[in-house]
């Protein structure tokens, strides 16, 4: 069998060796709004960093959804906006500050300027496109399918593989299959295989870590999105595009709770034909979108270019203060241009 070797660039981690070397007191940051790999990836890093002796701790810019409460080491994550002032605290006194799953400070939520002023050597561990140089050593790879693969490697180049225990591996799997939508997504690339076989060879329970993921939703989320596929789709053949419109009632009728809509935007792609699927949703003071898209669809650049945001090309997001109608009126506006953009 072809053995595919680790990519990490050796001298970048000759540099973050020397960091890690020197520094004791450790914070680890996830993206606000963590999903499942920015948080597998970030309980992985702890965990890793505990077992070298270090003192790391987790401070996520906000709240994720109950379905990653279940990792090992969950109750350890730092929430900063249920306790600003021992995270800001515990930011000021480190040493060393990994910036994980993101590569913008804008990113960073509500400790964008916290972490931009903060002195503490940092490293960035990422998989999206455009870095920003805000780090002192940056291992950022559009490549790797999640963060979470490219912890793996990390923790590997660094000569620890034999720390990766069965904890670990949880963390890196479950950040891995939910940013590969199980791995069904073409980031996805032969030494992920051989991660996962690695990770499973570790005593993971696959079959556990998917019930906890995807069958722990409650009936609220679940009659949310039959509300979505029925009364908030909005199919436009002639694009190949579908809208899910959520309104602030209808998020308030159906109890919602941080992390119900997540997925939900993937849905309209099973539709035949569908190569871009958007979903709108007016939170309480801004509309938060969400782009998916199939092959060579770059809808990160609609992200970027029109809803303050970006992303990788095929799953994105962005934000605008607008009103929902507007919002939506604008995609639709930019929408023609955009599908003929794409077969010239
Ligand atoms: P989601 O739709 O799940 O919030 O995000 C999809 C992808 O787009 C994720 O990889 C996420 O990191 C990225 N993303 C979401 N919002 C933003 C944003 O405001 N700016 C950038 N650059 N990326 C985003
Ligand atoms: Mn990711």
């Amino acid at each position: 069998m072809n053995n595919i070797k680790n990519r990490i660039d050796i001298d970048l981690i000759a540099k973050a060796e020397a960091l890690l070397y020197e520094s004791e007191k450790i914070a680890i940051i996830p993206h606000s709004g963590p999903d499942g790999d920015a948080i597998g990836s970030s309980l992985a890093l702890y965990q890793y960093l505990k077992k070298k002796g270090k003192m790391p701790k987790i401070v996520s810019p906000s709240a994720y959804p109950v379905f990653l409460n279940w990792l090992p080491k969950n109750s350890e994550v730092m929430i900063y906006t249920n306790g600003k002032k021992a995270a800001e605290e515990y930011l000021k006194s480190s040493d060393l500050v990994f910036i994980v799953d993101h590569n913008s400070f804008k990113r960073s939520g509500d400790l964008e300027k916290i972490l931009q002023d903060l002195p503490a050597k940092k490293i960035m561990i990422d998989h999206h496109p455009e870095p920003e140089q805000i780090v002192d050593v940056m291992f950022s790879d559009t490549s790797m399918c999640a963060t979470c693969e490219l912890m793996y490697e990390f923790i590997e180049a660094l000569g620890d593989e034999n720390l990766i225990d069965t904890h670990i591996a949880e963390c890196l799997y479950t950040g891995i299959v939910t940013d590969t939508g199980g791995l069904s997504y073409n980031s996805s690339n032969p030494r992920t295989y051989q991660i996962v076989g690695d990770l499973l060879a570790r005593g993971i329970d696959k079959s556990k870590i998917h019930s906890n993921v995807y069958d722990n939703f409650s009936t609220d989320r679940m009659k949310l999105l039959g509300h979505c596929l029925d009364r908030g789709l909005e199919v436009l053949p002639e694009y190949q595009t579908a809208i899910i419109t959520l309104t602030k009632e209808d998020l308030l009728k159906f109890n919602y709770k941080d992390g119900d809509t997540e997925g939900f935007v993937n849905y309209p792609l099973s539709i035949q034909g569908m190569l871009v699927s958007v979903i709108f949703i007016e939170k309480e003071d801004m509309v938060k979108i969400s782009f998916r898209s199939k092959g060579n669809v770059p809808i990160n650049a609609v992200a970027a270019e029109y809803f303050n945001g970006g992303g990788h090309m095929n799953a994105a997001g962005g934000r605008t203060t607008d009103q929902l109608k507007d919002a939506i009126a604008k995609f639709k506006e930019v929408l023609p241009a955009f599908y003929k953009s794409l077969n010239q």
